[in-house]
C-alpha cells in the first residue's frame, strides 16, 4: 500500500479565479500556483501539466485574495477572546492581532498558552496596564504610576517576533480624571521600546484633534469611526479635522475595528465621501459579538464598506497590504508574490440583499456580500466549502 504520495511540481493549481493582490496592484483573471508552504511563479512557457499538479481548485466566479488579516481581535480565554484558528481560518483570515487583550502581569501566559499554539500567524499587542481587560464589570486602572515598565522590558527583550506593539484604552469610565497623560506616557514608552501605540478612544473626553496630535508615526487609532460621546473623528459641520488628516500625513494609521458598538455608518459614510477612507478594516471581536449581526464575520464587515461606497480593490488592501505592512510582514504576508508564504482566501462576491444595522439603529442596505470559499494557510487546506468542493458533477 503507497502511504506516501510522490512530490508534485505544485501543491495547487488555484484556476480561473479573479485575482485581486493590492501589494502589486494587481485586478483581473490569474492562475495561482503553490509549492509546500509557499506562492511560486506560474510556469514559465504558460503551459501546466495537469500530472504535476496535485490539486486543481476551479476558482471560476471567485476572487482569488491573499490571506485575510484580521488587524484587531480578542482572543485572551479570560477576556472573552474567541477561539483564534476555529473563528478565522473559516472567513478567510490567516493573520491576527490581538489587540491588548492582556497586560503585563498574564502577558507571558497569554502568549505561550493562546498564541504560540495557533495554527495561524498571530501577533499580539501587550496592554500597558497589568491588568489588561478583565472582562464586563471590570476596567483596568490606567494611571501610568502602576504600569510595570521592567515586565513590558523583558517581554519586548524576549518575544518582540510576537508583539505588535502597545495598547492604551482611553475614554468614558476608563479615563476620568487623567486628562491625557497616561496616553502621553503610553506614547513614551512606545517610542522606548521602538513600537508603536494602538489607541481606543471610544466615548473620547477630549475632542480627537487633541488626541491624534499626540500620536505619531506607526501609531493606531482604533474604531476610528466611532461615534460615542460628543467627540467624533468629524467637525460640528460634519468635516474632517485638519488635525486628522495631518496626523494621516505623519504616518498615523486609522482601524475601523468596528465591534458591536465602534462604527456609526453615519460617520464612516461621510468620512469616505471626503475621501477619508480607513487604513485597515477589521472586527474587533470578542465572544459578544462573534457571528452577531452587527458584526458577524471580516467578510461580513468588508462587505459593509463596499456598500458604502469602497472600491473592492482598497477594501481587499485594508485586509491585506496595509496591516503586512504594519506587522512588518509585507515580504510574508498580504500578497500572493512568489516566493511569500502559500496563504490564500478564496471568496464569492455573490448579490444578494442585505440590510446591515449600526449601534446607532442606522441601517446600511447592500447587494453584495462576501462569502469565504476556501482558505488555505502555509500551504494547507484549512476551510473549504461544499460549494467549492468539486463533487458536483
Ligand atoms: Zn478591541
Amino acid at each position: 500500500m503507497k502511504i506516501v504520495e510522490p512530490a508534485k511540481k505544485y501543491d495547487f493549481w488555484l484556476r480561473g479565479g479573479h485575482v485581486i493582490d493590492p501589494a502589486r496592484s494587481l485586478d483581473g483573471e490569474a492562475d495561482v500556483f503553490l509549492s509546500g508552504c509557499r506562492i511560486v511563479p506560474p510556469p514559465e512557457n504558460g503551459h501546466v501539466e495537469p500530472a504535476d499538479v496535485r490539486e486543481i481548485v476551479d476558482c471560476s466566479g471567485c476572487l482569488v485574495l491573499p490571506g485575510l488579516i484580521d488587524h484587531h481581535v480578542h482572543f485572551s480565554w479570560n477576556t472573552s477572546g474567541i477561539a483564534p484558528d476555529l473563528f478565522c481560518l473559516p472567513n478567510g483570515v490567516t493573520t491576527a492581532c490581538d489587540a491588548g487583550s492582556v497586560g503585563t502581569n498574564a502577558f507571558e501566559n497569554f502568549l505561550r498558552f493562546r498564541v504560540m499554539p495557533a495554527m495561524m500567524t498571530l501577533k499580539a499587542s501587550v496592554n500597558v496596564t497589568t491588568g489588561g481587560l478583565a472582562g464586563a464589570g471590570y476596567v483596568e486602572n490606567i494611571d501610568p504610576a502602576l504600569y510595570d515598565v521592567r515586565a513590558m522590558t523583558y517581554l519586548f527583550e524576549r518575544y518582540r517576533p510576537y508583539l505588535y506593539g502597545l495598547k492604551l484604552r482611553i475614554g468614558k469610565d476608563i479615563s476620568e480624571g487623567m486628562g491625557l497623560k497616561p496616553l502621553e506616557e503610553s506614547v513614551k514608552l512606545a517610542r522606548r521600546f521602538g513600537t508603536r501605540l494602538s489607541l481606543h478612544a471610544t466615548h473620547p473626553l477630549e475632542p480627537v484633534p487633541e488626541i491624534v496630535s499626540r500620536l505619531g508615526e506607526g501609531d493606531v487609532l482604533c474604531h476610528s469611526f466611532q461615534a460615542m460621546g460628543p467627540y467624533r473623528i468629524l467637525d460640528e459641520n460634519g468635516r474632517i479635522y485638519p488635525e486628522v488628516w495631518n496626523a494621516r500625513a505623519r504616518g498615523v494609521r486609522f482601524d475601523t475595528a468596528q465591534g458591536r458598538i465602534h462604527c456609526a455608518f453615519s460617520v464612516a459614510r461621510a468620512a469616505i465621501a471626503q475621501g477619508f477612507q480607513p487604513d485597515v478594516i477589521s472586527t474587533d471581536v470578542t465572544t459578544y459579538s462573534v457571528y452577531q449581526d452587527r458584526l458577524f464575520s471580516l467578510p461580513a464587515v468588508m462587505s459593509r464598506f463596499l456598500a458604502l461606497g469602497m472600491s473592492l480593490h482598497d477594501v481587499v488592501r485594508c485586509c491585506t497590504a496595509v496591516p503586512a505592512e504594519l506587522m512588518g510582514m509585507q515580504e510574508e504576508i498580504g500578497t500572493l508574490r512568489p516566493g511569500t508564504l502559500a496563504d490564500v482566501a478564496i471568496v464569492k462576491l455573490a448579490d444578494r440583499k442585505v440590510s446591515f444595522q449600526d449601534c446607532h439603529g442606522e441601517r446600511l442596505d447592500a447587494a453584495q456580500l462576501l462569502i469565504p470559499q476556501m482558505t488555505i494557510q502555509a500551504g494547507r487546506t484549512c476551510y473549504r466549502s461544499l460549494e467549492l468542493s468539486g463533487l458536483f458533477r
